[in-house]
């Protein structure tokens, strides 16, 4: 349904099609997705994962440390896919798009699918994040992910130099990224960049 939803947004920007070994990967991604999903359904049913009900302040604060917990995990690990043999074996798939379309978001290679799924329930499992945060953050997430493979910038010059808005992660900031292999690491952000020297 994510994945519907990404790529029907994404039609109202990107009229072409996507290839036919496109549309496999991206299959191939939504049911490595799913099974992380089954997972850490499976660890929430053991007690691996615990999960906050409550409606307050919490939802907000944890929603934040989520969202830039993630964002710095997800730097690291993209630093590392690009810095090691692993950009040949798993993330140069991702990066066949110079000019990324919406369904580049799911143009990924199984094992990276895996390590930013792994990501997630990882820190799940480190503490009890509030369930609405949670939502929030999944839908943060995937208007980010189209946003960075949109193929255009929705977001007018002048409103990307706000004071928040100028350090999150824009479509430009990650298509910039498809354009250059050594800068934007981030994908919410740019202040990990920004502090360790890879920003563009
Ligand atoms: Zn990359
Ligand atoms: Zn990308």
């Amino acid at each position: 349904m994510i994945t519907c939803a990404v790529l029907l947004t994404g039609r109202y920007f990107y009229k072409g099609g996507y290839t036919a070994r496109e549309w496999g990967i991206c299959l191939i991604t939504n049911v490595l997705n799913t099974v992380v999903t089954y997972v850490g359904f499976w660890l929430f049913s053991k007690g691996w994962i615990v999960i906050g009900l409550e409606t307050s302040w919490q939802i907000l604060v944890d929603f934040i440390f989520l969202f830039v917990a993630m964002d710095l995990l997800m730097y690291v690990f993209h630093i590392i896919i690009h810095k090691t043999f692993l950009y040949k074996a798993v993330h140069q798939l991702h990066h066949e798009a110079i000019d990324p379309r919406p369904i580049d978001l799911f143009v990924l290679h199984p094992v990276e699918t895996i390590g930013f799924g792994s990501l997630w329930l990882s820190l799940l499992m480190v503490y009890g994040f509030n369930i609405y945060a949670i939502i929030i953050y999944l839908v943060v997430n995937v208007i980010f992910g189209l946003a960075g493979h949109l193929g255009i910038e929705p977001l007018p010059e002048k409103l990307r130099q706000w004071p928040v808005i100028k350090y999150l992660g824009t479509s430009t900031f990650h298509h910039d990224h498809h354009q250059d292999l050594q800068h934007n690491f981030g994908f919410y952000t740019s202040i990990w960049d920004r502090l360790f020297n890879t920003y563009r």
